[in-house]
């Protein structure tokens, strides 16, 4: 499923320029390797040190598959909110 290109209520085009979101990437790594990370130390707390390399893989890999989507959108909606200059306009939002 393809994100929406524009806002719904002020029709505020979210690439402000073309290409920006190839950015996203770098945003998405950082992501992933934070997951990878949190996940790996909770496997590591889980088997108190005993887990062998698959006990790592297996769990991690799936769950990067699996929330890629999710990776992915917030990804992209991290890097507007940090890398653009689009900020929260309340009078923009009043129009419907
Ligand atoms: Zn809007």
């Amino acid at each position: 499923m393809e994100m929406d290109t524009h806002c719904k209520v002020c029709g505020l085009k979210y690439e402000v320029e073309p290409g920006f979101f190839w950015g996203a990437m770098y945003v998405s790594y950082a992501l992933t390797v934070g997951l990878m990370i949190v996940l790996g130390g909770f496997i590591l707390w889980v088997s108190n040190g005993q887990a062998d390399f698959w006990d790592y893989v297996i769990p991690i890999v799936s769950a990067l598959i699996i929330g890629s989507p999710i990776t992915y959108r917030h990804a992209r909606v991290l890097m507007l909110h940090l890398f653009s200059p689009v900020r929260f306009n309340p009078e923009m939002a009043k129009r419907k």
